[in-house]
C-alpha cells in the first residue's frame, strides 16, 4: 500500500512527495527544498518514519523542482533517475537561481536516464514512467496503476495546466501530452502535482478550463 506525504518547499512552493510501500522503502520526488530547514524537515519525517530512501525522481529539470538535489542525493546516496531531455533544465537552474541570488550546489551524483513506459521500482511498488513533452521536452509524470495514483509535475495542475512560455515549452504539444496520456488514466485517478492541491483526473475532465 503506497503512502503519500507532501512538503511545499521554496518561494515557489514546490510539491516534494515522499512514497513509500509496506517495506518502508521510499523514493522522493523533486526534492526543490531550498534552506536548510527544509532539508532538516524532510530528513526529520524520513528518519521519524523509519523510512529508507532508495531513488530521487524528477518529474523535471526547472530550477524551482531541483533546488535541493545534490543535497538530497548525498543525504541517503541516491541515484538521480530524469528524462534526458531535460538534463539541460538542470544544467541551467544552477546559472538560473544565481541570477536571482539563490545559491545552489552543482548535481554531481549518478543519474539514470528515464523513458516513457519504463518501470521505476521500490518496495514491493512499481511507478510507470509517462513521458509528457510540452511544459518542458524531458518532462515526466510517475503513475501507480494498482491505487490509481500520478505524480503530474507541472504537466497538469487542479484547475490549470504547465507553462509553456519558458524555453523548452511548446503549448500544442503539451496540450497533446495532457489529452492522449493522462486524460485517459481512469477518472477516480488521484493526482499529486508539482504545486497545489491535489485532484483528480474526473474532476480535471469536469472542471479544468484548458481541457473543456
Ligand atoms: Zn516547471
Amino acid at each position: 500500500m503506497i503512502q503519500v506525504k507532501v512538503f511545499y518547499f521554496n518561494e515557489l512552493r514546490v510539491c516534494c512527495y515522499v512514497v513509500w510501500d509496506e517495506t518502508k522503502e521510499c523514493v522522493i520526488i523533486d526534492p526543490g527544498c531550498f534552506s536548510d530547514n527544509e532539508l532538516s524537515r524532510l530528513v526529520k519525517f524520513v528518519n521519524d518514519n523509519d523510512l529508507k530512501p532508495v531513488k530521487l525522481l524528477l518529474t523535471h529539470g526547472h530550477f524551482d523542482h531541483v533546488m535541493g538535489l545534490a543535497d538530497v542525493a548525498h543525504q541517503w546516496n541516491l541515484t538521480t533517475y530524469v528524462h534526458p531531455d531535460d538534463i539541460g533544465q538542470i544544467k541551467r537552474a544552477t546559472r538560473y537561481c544565481s541570477m536571482f541570488g539563490w545559491k545552489i550546489k552543482e548535481p554531481d551524483t549518478e543519474r539514470i536516464d528515464l523513458q516513457d513506459n519504463q518501470e521505476v521500482t521500490f518496495g514491493n511498488s512499481k511507478l510507470e514512467v509517462i513521458h509528457t513533452p510540452g511544459h518542458t521536452q524531458g518532462g515526466v509524470c510517475f503513475y501507480n496503476e494498482e491505487q490509481n495514483i500520478l505524480f503530474s509535475g507541472d504537466t497538469l495542475f487542479a484547475g490549470s495546466i504547465g507553462r509553456t512560455d519558458h524555453p523548452g515549452g511548446n503549448y500544442d504539444q503539451l496540450m497533446k501530452s495532457i489529452r492522449t496520456k493522462i486524460m485517459i488514466l481512469p477518472e477516480n485517478t488521484t493526482v499529486y502535482p508539482g504545486h497545489g492541491l491535489e485532484t483528480t483526473i474526473g474532476q480535471e475532465i469536469k472542471s479544468n478550463p484548458f481541457l473543456q
